[in-house]
C-alpha cells in the first residue's frame, strides 16, 4: 500500500492534491485487497492511478483590446473501464495537472456509484472567466474546443461544466464542436433546455447532495426540518443546495465566494436566494453585495492568514461545503464540532482535508464524501446522455424522481460496502470500496488494456 503511494510521489512529484485523493482511496480499499489477492497480482492500484490518457494543449485567443493571450488546456481521461469518459471542465486560474488528476480520479469512483455506465475524466484550463466579456469567453471557448474536439465524442468522452463553466460556456463549446465535426450529438452535458439539455441538470448536484443528507439524517431518525445549515460557495452547487434545504424545511445562514462570506442570522429565504441567483448568474457580481441589499446580514472578507475560515464557526446543525477542495481544515472541523454540527455533506469535491475528516469521524459527525454526496450532477448528466441518444426529453418530475432513486441507491451502497468490510456507518470507506470494486472488476474482465 505504501509502495503505491511512494511510486506516485516519485513519478509525479508535487501533485499534492492527486496524492491526497489517491491516499484516501488506497487506505479505504486495503481490506478489499487483503480479501482479493488477485487484485494485487493484477496490479490494479498501479493501473487505476495511471491515467489512460493525458492531453495538454495550448489555447491562444485574442482579448477585447486585440492582444493575444495564451492559456493551457487539459483533458485527463482517467478510466474508461465501465463506460465512455465523463467529467466536467473547470476554468479557474488555480487549475493545474495535480488538481485535474485528483478530480478525474475522484470522478472514476463517483461515476461508478451512480449505477450508470460512465468512465471518469476531468479537464479545463487556467483561464479565468471572471471579469472577461462574453466575447472574450466565446473566443476562448472556441479556441479550447478547436483542440479538444479531436479527443471527445458522444461514445468516447462527454465533458460537462464545473467551476467557471456553466450554461454560457457549454453553449460556446458545443457550437464550436458542432461546426468542426458537422454533427449534432450529445457530446457535452449541461446544455440549455432548448437544444438537448435535461430538466433538473442545473439543480442536480445541489438537490442530490441534500437528498443524500436527508437519507443520512434518516438513519438517526431525524430530518432537515428546522435545522440550521452552513453553506459555502454561491455558484451552481451552493444555490441549488440552499433551494432544496429550504424546500425540506431547513434554514441556511451563510454563503460565500473567494472574496469572503455573508452570515444572515434571519436565514436566506426564497426571495433572498432569488436575489443571489441574479447577483451571481446574471450580473456575475461578488457576494459582498448581499449586505447592501439585506443590511441585517454581515459580510466578512476572506483572510488566508487566519488559518481557518470563520464561516465554519457559527452555531449550526449541518454543513454543506459547496465551493472548492480543501476548504475545511482541521481547525475548521474542530470549530464545527464545537458549534454543535451533526452532519457534513460535501457538495464540492474533496472540500475537507484528511485531518478534518478524522476530526469529524472521531466526533461521530455524519460525514458524506463528495464522490457520493455530489454524484447527483453527473448522474443527471448520464440521464441527459440517455435522453440525447433517444432524442427524447423527460419531464421534470421524471428526472427528479430518478435523481432521488439514484441518491438513495448510492447511500445504501455506501452503507452496505462499509458494513461488509468492517467499518459500519463510514460513508467515506463505503463509497471508495463500492466504486473501486465495480471499476476494478470491469478492468479485470477486459484484460490488460
Ligand atoms: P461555480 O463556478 O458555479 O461556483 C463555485 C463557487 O465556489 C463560487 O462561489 C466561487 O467563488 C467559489 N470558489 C471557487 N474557488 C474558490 C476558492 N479557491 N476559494 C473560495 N471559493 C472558491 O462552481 P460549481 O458550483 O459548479 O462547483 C462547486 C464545487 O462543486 C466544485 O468543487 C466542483 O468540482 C463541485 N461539483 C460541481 C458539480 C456541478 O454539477 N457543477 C458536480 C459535482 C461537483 P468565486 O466566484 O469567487 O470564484
Amino acid at each position: 500500500m505504501t509502495d503505491i503511494l511512494k511510486l506516485i510521489e516519485t513519478k509525479d512529484p508535487g501533485e499534492k492534491e492527486f496524492h491526497q485523493a489517491v491516499k484516501e482511496v488506497v487506505e479505504s480499499v486495503k481490506p478489499v485487497l487483503d480479501r482479493n489477492p488477485e487484485y494485487r497480482k493484477m496490479a490494479v492500484l498501479e493501473r487505476i492511478t495511471e491515467p489512460e490518457r493525458v492531453i495538454l494543449f495550448r489555447v491562444p485567443w485574442v482579448d477585447d483590446q486585440g492582444d493575444v493571450r495564451v492559456n493551457r488546456g487539459f483533458r485527463i481521461q482517467m478510466s474508461s473501464a465501465i463506460g465512455p469518459y465523463k467529467g466536467g471542465l473547470r476554468f479557474h486560474p488555480s487549475v493545474n495537472l495535480s488538481i485535474l488528476k485528483f478530480l478525474a480520479f475522484e470522478q472514476v469512483f463517483k461515476n461508478a456509484l451512480t449505477t450508470l455506465s460512465m468512465g471518469g475524466a476531468k479537464g479545463g484550463s487556467d483561464f479565468d472567466p471572471k471579469g472577461k466579456s462574453d466575447n472574450e469567453v466565446m473566443r476562448f471557448c472556441q479556441s479550447f474546443m478547436a483542440e479538444l474536439f479531436r479527443h471527445i465524442g458522444a461514445d468516447t468522452d462527454v465533458p460537462a461544466g464545473d467551476i467557471g463553466v456553466g450554461a454560457r460556456e457549454i453553449g460556446y463549446l458545443f457550437g464550436m464542436y458542432k461546426k468542426l465535426r458537422n454533427e449534432f450529438t450529445g457530446v457535452l452535458t449541461g446544455k440549455s433546455l432548448g437544444w438537448g439539455g435535461s430538466l433538473i441538470r442545473p439543480e442536480a448536484t445541489g438537490y442530490g447532495c441534500v437528498y443524500f443528507a436527508a437519507e443520512m439524517l434518516n438513519t438517526r431518525n431525524t430530518s432537515l426540518e428546522g435545522k440550521t445549515c452552513l453553506v459555502s460557495g454561491s455558484g451552481n452547487v451552493a444555490q441549488y443546495t440552499v433551494e432544496k434545504i429550504l424546500q425540506l424545511g431547513g434554514k441556511v445562514v451563510t454563503l460565500s465566494d473567494s472574496s469572503g462570506y455573508i452570515y444572515d442570522a434571519a436565514g436566506i429565504d426564497r426571495d433572498k436566494l432569488d436575489y443571489v441567483k441574479r447577483l451571481k448568474n446574471i450580473r456575475r457580481a461578488r457576494i459582498m453585495e448581499y449586505v447592501d441589499k439585506y443590511s441585517e446580514a454581515v459580510y466578512t472578507e476572506a483572510d488566508s492568514t487566519l488559518g481557518c475560515n470563520p464561516l465554519w464557526d457559527h452555531r449550526a446543525d449541518c454543513a454543506f461545503p459547496c465551493a472548492t477542495q480543501n476548504e475545511i481544515n482541521r481547525k475548521d472541523a474542530e470549530n464545527l464540532v464545537r458549534q454543535g454540527i451533526s452532519l457534513v455533506c460535501e457538495g464540492a469535491n474533496m472540500p475537507c482535508t484528511p485531518e478534518a475528516v478524522d476530526v469529524l469521524l472521531d466526533n461521530k459527525v455524519l460525514y458524506a464524501p463528495g464522490k457520493a454526496a455530489n454524484a447527483g450532477g453527473v448522474a443527471v448528466s448520464g440521464l441527459e446522455m440517455a435522453q440525447n441518444s433517444m432524442r427524447l426529453n423527460w419531464p421534470r418530475e421524471e428526472v427528479d424522481n430518478r435523481l432521488k432513486i439514484i441518491m438513495r441507491s448510492i447511500h445504501r451502497t455506501c452503507l452496505d460496502a462499509a458494513a461488509e468490510f468492517g467499518t459500519p456507518g463510514n460513508y467515506l470507506a463505503g463509497a471508495n470500496i463500492a466504486g473501486f470494486v465495480k471499476v476494478v472488476n470491469a478492468m479485470l474482465d477486459q484484460g490488460l488494456v
